[in-house]
């Protein structure tokens, strides 16, 4: 599976999409799905790059996370603003990664994507409740492709 089209149809999208704003409806964190099929470069520095090309890095609390996909390449990134990282542990999101490893795995990459979406948000939300007086939707929950 090279085609990043072929990766999801449009229904699955609409239910990632629908994860993203179910998480979001409990954290102030902002999670965005990006997904591309290959890269030559290191898949961190990769994740770290369209982070920024997202402009992932503008939210109020630094508290952005990209959940960079490399189809072809098998391989995915969970990568945590600033304001994340100074305050949760080096282990932080690997209970998410593992969720979605088992996922991907087996194949099942939309349930994957979702469950990974789900427990970022759960995991977010210690650290960054949700604040009825400040929240606004910062970044798009539509999911990005290159
Ligand atoms: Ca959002």
């Amino acid at each position: 599976m090279s085609n990043v089209e072929d990766f999801l149809s449009v229904q699955e999208e609409q239910e990632i999409i629908a994860a993203i704003r179910k998480a979001e409806r409990s954290t102030s964190g902002e999670i965005r799905v990006h997904i591309e099929a290959h890269t030559d470069a290191d898949h961190f520095d990769r994740a770290l790059e369209v982070f920024h090309l997202l402009k992932m890095d503008n939210t109020r609390l630094q508290n952005g996370v990209l959940i960079y996909v490399a189809v072809a390449d098998k391989s995915f990134v969970i990568y945590g603003d600033e304001g994340i990282n100074n305050v949760v542990p080096n282990d932080f999101w690997n209970s998410t990664r593992d969720i979605m490893s088992k996922h991907f795995r087996q194949g099942n990459f939309k349930q994957g994507l979702i469950e990974g979406v789900l427990k970022a948000g759960i995991e977010l939300q210690q650290h960054f409740p949700w604040d009825i007086d400040t929240h606004e939707d910062e970044l798009p929950n539509e999911i990005s492709k290159s």
